[in-house]
């Protein structure tokens, strides 16, 4: 596969980080990732429909990128506690903007953000442009630290009807006491009216392949940009219209990052296919004009210019991401210590990858 700038990276399954580092070296080359931006996500809702906090995400995606230095890039997830509802909304504003500074000085190269999610909106009560989060926003857009949000999901989640399956069993069925798709859109485009500066990348193209008009809109802003990650067969649809779509990506062909939303999926016999589904899916869409399959639907590639296709694969990930912040190797070992005193982690292997950590952290 051709070199690709990968934005959108996760560590999400139960496994030691050794083990995720092993596999990540057997998946990056043939899948031609050579750089690799983790995401973190230390909040979400479980499919029993849990608010949750893992405490691990954001140290095991700065470790990460140590362990894949110098061609890695680590993104941190705001840590809110359970009781994050009743939390004093002064007090909390205060603690986000802590946290971006803490993660800003020690290594992360920008921030990730479930927070648009619907499960997790919907338990977390605050809008996305509520006042909380002004003096966070505020302070990435001083800094001109990028943001990687998910914000919505399908359209066809909304109602059981049109719903797959999947969505179906996920608990990804959103019916009228969840923020509609549009309220969401609405939210985000009220932290850009507030903050039209930030650096705000939508990950999964916001899910506006639905209305090409709206992903304009979001492009008007300065300094957003849009991450392909598939998601909800976003450019299946998008295929489907290619004409007004292929204007759009000429028009904008500075404006979008690739990402595959990947992983260490674990060895077992499935193991190359659910690897190579979604960076293979990239490949047979963007470059080839044939008839290939995805998750069980036809689709024809749309073969992009190879000028294109080298931008978004590669240049617009370089000039977005930059080059990799310098981590604090001090404050790596001094968190997975204090970690390490903290009973109760949610995550699997928490200790165990805390120990691997402090005996593996390496100068690059
Ligand atoms: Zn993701």
């Amino acid at each position: 596969m051709k070199k690709v700038f990968d934005g959108h990276i996760h560590h999400l399954f139960e496994m030691p980080i050794e083990e995720a580092i092993r596999i990540f070296k057997l998946e990056f080359p043939v899948t031609g990732t050579k750089r690799q931006a983790f995401m973190s996500i230390p909040n979400n809702v479980s499919p029993e429909r849990e608010f949750y906090l893992d405490e691990m995400q954001n140290i095991r995606m700065l470790y990460l990128k140590n362990a894949f230095s110098p061609t890695a890039y680590a993104f941190a997830g705001l840590e809110h506690s359970l009781d994050v509802v009743e939390r004093d909304s002064e007090a909390l504003s205060k603690e986000y903007l802590r946290q971006a500074e803490e993660y800003a000085s020690v290594g992360y190269d920008g921030m990730k953000m479930l927070e648009g999610y619907p499960s997790l909106r919907k338990v977390m009560k605050r809008t996305l442009c509520d006042k909380v989060y002004d003096r966070y926003y505020s302070f990435l857009e001083e800094n001109g630290i990028p943001v990687t949000m998910h914000v919505a999901n399908p359209e066809e989640n909304w109602d059981i009807k049109s719903a797959n399956e999947y969505a179906i069993k996920m608990g990804r069925v959103y019916d009228h006491t969840y923020p509609t798709r549009l309220q969401l859109l609405d939210e985000v485009d009220g932290i850009m009216k507030k903050h039209p500066k930030l650096r705000f990348a939508l990950a999964h193209f916001g899910f506006m392949s639905y209305d090409i008009e709206q992903a304009k809109r979001w492009l008007d802003y300065e300094n957003t940009v849009f991450d392909l990650t598939p998601g909800g067969e976003q450019l299946l649809k998008m295929g489907k219209e290619w004409d007004k779509w292929s204007k759009f990506f000429e028009e904008y062909q500075d404006r979008i990052i690739y990402g595959s939303d990947y992983y260490a999926f674990p060895q077992d016999e499935k193991w190359e296919e659910n690897f190579l589904r979604r960076p293979k899916f990239l490949c047979e869409f963007f470059e080839t004009d044939t008839q290939h399959e995805y998750n069980g639907r036809l689709f024809r590639g749309v073969k992009l210019d190879e000028t294109i296709l080298q931008k978004i694969y590669w240049d617009n990930g370089m000039r977005w991401f930059g080059e990799p912040k310098k981590i604090d190797l001090e404050y790596l070992a001094k968190k997975a210590e204090e970690l390490l005193r903290k009973t109760n982690k949610r995550a699997e292997f928490a200790d165990i990858d805390l120990k691997y950590i402090l005996r593996n952290i390496s100068e690059k």
